[in-house]
């Protein structure tokens, strides 16, 4: 059995990051599909989403086992459809900590065969964040050091 990873999240936009936390998690697992949440009726996005499923799939052309996927569905069910048989996050710090220990309970009362599973940022990105990046982004900053694509 292959061993398939979900890695779900918003990517709005996909950082360095997120970059690194997929690499690592290719040492764990045989497959990672990066999954990106997004419901077209209400989607209140910063990057557009095609935009970004390209942008995410031009970074990892060289990897013929990390596809990118977009969805809008429960996060466990989605995965129970692709065969993953967990789920790949990343932990930052303790507010990390205390919104993916309640996520990661929820999908284990929703779909007991997916175990979810963490890495721990690498130092050089701890401080890398999405939200920062769309702030510097509307002001008219620099945030392609940020990025592993150009956007
Ligand atoms: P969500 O909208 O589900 O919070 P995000 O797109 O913000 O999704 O993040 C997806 C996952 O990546 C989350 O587990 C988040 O903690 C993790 N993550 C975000 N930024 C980093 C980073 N700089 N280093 C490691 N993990 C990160």
């Amino acid at each position: 059995m292959k061993r398939i990873a979900l890695f779900p999240g918003s990517f709005d936009p996909f950082t360095k990051g997120h970059e690194d936390i997929v690499l690592r998690g290719l040492k764990v697992f045989d497959e990672v599909i990066v999954a990106i949440g997004y419901n077209s009726g209400k989607s209140n996005r910063y990057f557009e989403v095609d935009m970004m499923v390209s942008r995410i799939r031009e970074t990892f052309k060289a990897y013929p086992q990390i596809s990118v996927l977009t969805y809008a569905e429960l996060t466990a069910e989605f995965a129970r459809k692709h065969d993953a048989g967990f789920l790949l996050r990343g932990l930052r710090n303790t507010t990390d900590f205390e919104y993916e220990n309640s996520i990661a309970q929820v999908n284990r009362y929703l779909n007991l065969e997916l175990e979810s599973v963490f890495l721990i940022t690498s130092p050089q990105f701890a401080s890398i964040s999405s939200s920062l990046i769309r702030e510097v982004h509307r002001y008219g900053g620099d945030v392609s050091p940020l990025l592993p694509y150009k956007l």
